[in-house]
C-alpha cells in the first residue's frame, strides 16, 4: 500500500508525485496516459523561466523528473473506481479498467479536463495548426491575425475580449440565436471595434491548405445558407470537461460542472482525498497552475498523514 497514491499524470500529478516523493513517503501515481494534455500541444510559451518549449518535450521532462524519485509510475492505467475507506485514517482503495486495485493511505486526484471538441471535418487535421482550444497559451501566435471564436458562453466571450486586443480581428460564432454569456461580458464584447458577432450558425467545416488553416465553413441555420469565413485561427470554446465521471458514484463532492471542490490545502470533502490541476473548482486552467496545485495538495496529504 502507499502513503500517497496520485491519479494521474499530467503537470498537477507530476509535481505532487514529486513533492510527496521528497517527502521519503511511499508515493505512487497511475495514469491512463503520462504526460496529459501536455502531450497534445505544441508551443508552449508561457511555462515561467522556459521562454519556448513544446509539449512532448515538456511530457518527457516530467516523467524524467519523477523518475529522479523513488515514486512508482503506472502508465496506462485508467482508474474506474474510488472506494473511499471505511474509516478516518484507513485506506482508500482505487480500482483500474485493467482490474488492478491500489490502497492508500491518501489519494491525490489529478485526472484533468478535455476541451470539448467541435466534431467537424478539419478541426483534427489542423489541431495546432490553426486550431486552439486556449486563449491565454496561443493568442499570442495570432498576433494582427483574424481568427472565430466559436461559442457564446463566458469562456468563448472571455476569450473574444482578451484576443481582440492582440489579433487582427475576431468573430465569434454562437449556434444559438443568443449568446449565453453574462450581460456585462457582452456588452463589452459589442463595444470592441474589430469585433462581428453571428448568431444562429452552425461551424460545418475547418478549411485548410494543408498545412494551416485559412478559413471557416458554417451554415445560417435560418435560411440554410453555407457561408465562407477567410481567417488564420479558430479557437474552441465550446467547454472543457473534467475527467470525473470515474467518480459520480463515489462520496467526493462534485460541483456544477462536474469539478471537484476543494479547500485550501487541495482536500476533497473526504478527509484524507485530495485533488489538484484541472480536475478542481480551481480557476484558470494553466500548466503552471497545475504544478503548483499539484505540489500544494502533495503538502496538504503530507500534514495530513503526520496527523493521522
Ligand atoms: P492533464 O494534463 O489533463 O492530465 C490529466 C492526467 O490524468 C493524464 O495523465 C490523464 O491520462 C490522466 N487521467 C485522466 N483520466 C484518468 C483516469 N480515469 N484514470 C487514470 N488517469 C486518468 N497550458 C499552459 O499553461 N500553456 C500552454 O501553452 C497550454 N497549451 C495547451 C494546448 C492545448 C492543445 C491543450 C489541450 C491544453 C493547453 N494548456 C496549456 C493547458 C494545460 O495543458 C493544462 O492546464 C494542464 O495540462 C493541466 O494539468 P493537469 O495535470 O491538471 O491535467
Amino acid at each position: 500500500a502507499f502513503d500517497v497514491l496520485v491519479v494521474g499524470g499530467g503537470p498537477a500529478g507530476a509535481a505532487a508525485a514529486i513533492y510527496a516523493a521528497r517527502k521519503g513517503i511511499r508515493t505512487g501515481v497511475a495514469a491512463e496516459r503520462f504526460g496529459g494534455q501536455v502531450l497534445d500541444t505544441m508551443a508552449i510559451e508561457n511555462f515561467i523561466s522556459v521562454p519556448y518549449t513544446e509539449g512532448p518535450k515538456l511530457a518527457a521532462a516530467l516523467e524524467q523528473h519523477v523518475k529522479e524519485y523513488e515514486a512508482d509510475i503506472m502508465n496506462l492505467q485508467r482508474a474506474v473506481k474510488l472506494i473511499p475507506a471505511a474509516d478516518q485514517g484507513g485506506e482508500h482503495e482505487v480500482e483500474f479498467a485493467s482490474g488492478a486495485r491500489l490502497k492508500s493511505k491518501t489519494l491525490i486526484l489529478s485526472t484533468g479536463a478535455r476541451w470539448r471538441e467541435m466534431n467537424v471535418p478539419g478541426e483534427a487535421e489542423y489541431r495546432n495548426k490553426g486550431v486552439a482550444y486556449c486563449p491565454h497559451c496561443d493568442g499570442p501566435l495570432f498576433k494582427g491575425k483574424r481568427v472565430a471564436v466559436i461559442g457564446g458562453g463566458n469562456s468563448g466571450v472571455e476569450a473574444a475580449i482578451d484576443l481582440a486586443g492582440i489579433v487582427g480581428h475576431v468573430t465569434l460564432i454562437e449556434f444559438m440565436d443568443e449568446m449565453r454569456a453574462d450581460a456585462v461580458l457582452q456588452k463589452k464584447l459589442k463595444s470592441l471595434p474589430n469585433v462581428e458577432i453571428i448568431l444562429g450558425a452552425r461551424t460545418t467545416e475547418v478549411n485548410g491548405d494543408g498545412t494551416r488553416v485559412n478559413g471557416l465553413t458554417y451554415e445560417e441555420r435560418a435560411s440554410g445558407e453555407i457561408k465562407r469565413l477567410e481567417l488564420e485561427g479558430i479557437f474552441v470554446q465550446i467547454g472543457l470537461v473534467p475527467n470525473t465521471e470515474w467518480l459520480t458514484d463515489s462520496p467526493i463532492e462534485l460541483s456544477q460542472r462536474g469539478e471537484i471542490v476543494i479547500d485550501e490545502r487541495g482536500m476533497t470533502s473526504v478527509p484524507g482525498i485530495f485533488a489538484a490541476g484541472d480536475v478542481t473548482t480551481v480557476p484558470y486552467k494553466q500548466i503552471v497552475i497545475a504544478m503548483g496545485e499539484g505540489s500544494k495538495a502533495a503538502l496538504g496529504a503530507f500534514d495530513y498523514l503526520i496527523r493521522h
